[in-house]
């Protein structure tokens, strides 16, 4: 059928606002951190994903305003003459902390998964992917020739059973903490299939990288085990570390086919080697962050514990991420303003972002106690109405 782009869209958006799932996108005019200006409000900020406060840090402005070395553009792609020491530096940091032979850079995180999966699988494989994967892990194995099977939800059995009845070469891919539940893949288990099945393993440790492990190294790390061979772990550096951009990381060979395979990688411009500097310098402060973990994770706490007691509907998540379920997409919406009325920004998230409409609520270690304290007295409020 052929007509306008009004004809095909007018009443998509029309029922879009009729169904409360009508999205914005709300102006900030101040720096990223926990105290923000919203559309012109002053809030106290609870849905970001600057879990470690690096976002506006002190010590990786200083960095930028000394460097000498790099302009604020790449001017080209990584394999032209946009591969700047500072993005070469950034990736040897990376290998050499997260224990593997290789990491390559990629200007989003969305590109880093479709690399992954568009490069490395061919037709006749298959890609198994957790129900709640995040969208660019989903559009990652729509973009391959691959087949494409999704599990329920840390279904390990239901994955088994699908990874037993493949032919050809299998993918396992998943998030490591999941994005709008905030709960952790088992990853043990998911190396110990990949094993038994001779599948390949994407990790999306995006929420996990700089948070969980020892030295933020992220999920492989916290429990114990150091990326294998067909193990490929992805990072961003858009929540924990606060700049922009991501990362894959595992063997040697994986990265060269990469650097010569991958159009996502290829095709488009590289980051700003700033912002590769500015990661350098996040890196270090997350290296160092376990004071700032400990305070993440006290804050992780004292929220759950005065959310729980309200017999709020909490999810199992231990995370930074800590979805608070509702009814209708109508009631986190009304909650979500009334919050705000309160000084709160609290992400309202509907579908068909997720099954179930929720408040997400993210923690920063740069929340005080008191921050958290006054929040609950919110919620409190808000669900005496
Ligand atoms: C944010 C996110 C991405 C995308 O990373 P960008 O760098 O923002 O494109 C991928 N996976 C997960 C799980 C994420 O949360």
């Amino acid at each position: 059928m052929t007509g306008s782009i009004a004809q095909r869209f007018g009443p998509r958006l029309a029922e879009r606002r009729a169904q409360a799932l009508y999205r914005q996108r709300p102006i900030v005019s101040s720096p990223q951190g926990v105290t923000m200006v919203v559309n012109g409000q002053p809030y106290i900020n609870f849905c970001a994903n600057d879990y470690l406060g690096l976002a506006s840090h002190a010590a990786i402005k200083q960095v930028l305003a000394a460097d000498s070395t790099a302009g604020w553009g790449s001017g080209a792609a990584h394999l032209v003459t946009g591969h700047h020491e500072y993005h070469h530096q950034l990736e040897l940091a990376l290998a050499e902390w997260l224990g593997v032979e290789r990491a390559l850079l990629f200007s989003t995180g969305y590109m880093a998964n479709l690399a992954v999966q568009q490069t490395l699988l061919q037709a006749g494989d298959l890609i198994v992917g957790d129900k709640l994967n995040h969208a660019s892990l989903i559009d990652g194995a729509l973009a391959s020739a691959a087949a494409f099977k999704r599990y329920p939800h840390l279904d390990y059995q239901a994955l088994a059973r699908r990874l037993e009845r493949a032919e050809g070469q299998s993918m396992i891919v998943t998030d490591s903490v999941f994005s709008m539940d905030g709960d952790l893949a088992d990853i043990v288990a998911l190396a110990k299939l990949a094993h038994e099945h001779q599948a390949w393993l994407l990790v999306d440790d995006a929420h996990a990288m700089g948070v969980l492990g020892e030295q933020g190294r992220g999920s492989f790390s916290y429990f114990g085990l150091t990326p294998a061979a067909d193990h490929v772990l992805m990072g961003t550096f858009g929540k924990a570390f606060g700049t922009s951009g991501a990362f894959v990381a595992g063997s040697e060979v994986l990265i060269e086919s990469l650097i010569q395979f991958a159009r996502p990688f290829i095709y488009t411009t590289a980051m700003s080697p700033l912002n590769a500097l500015a990661t350098l310098k996040a890196l270090e402060l997350v290296m160092e962050g376990d004071d700032l973990r400990a305070q993440l994770n006290a804050n992780i706490a004292q929220l759950r514990s005065g959310l729980s007691a309200l017999g709020l509907d909490l999810t199992a998540s231990q995370s930074a991420i800590q979805p608070v379920l509702c009814a209708s997409s109508e009631q986190a919406l009304a909650w979500s303003e009334q919050l705000k009325h309160q000084g709160f920004w609290v992400a309202a998230i509907r579908p068909p972002t997720v099954a179930q409409a929720r408040l997400r609520i993210t923690l920063s270690a740069e929340h005080h106690p008191e921050q958290i304290a006054r929040l609950i007295e919110a919620f409190a409020d808000i669900t005496k109405q």
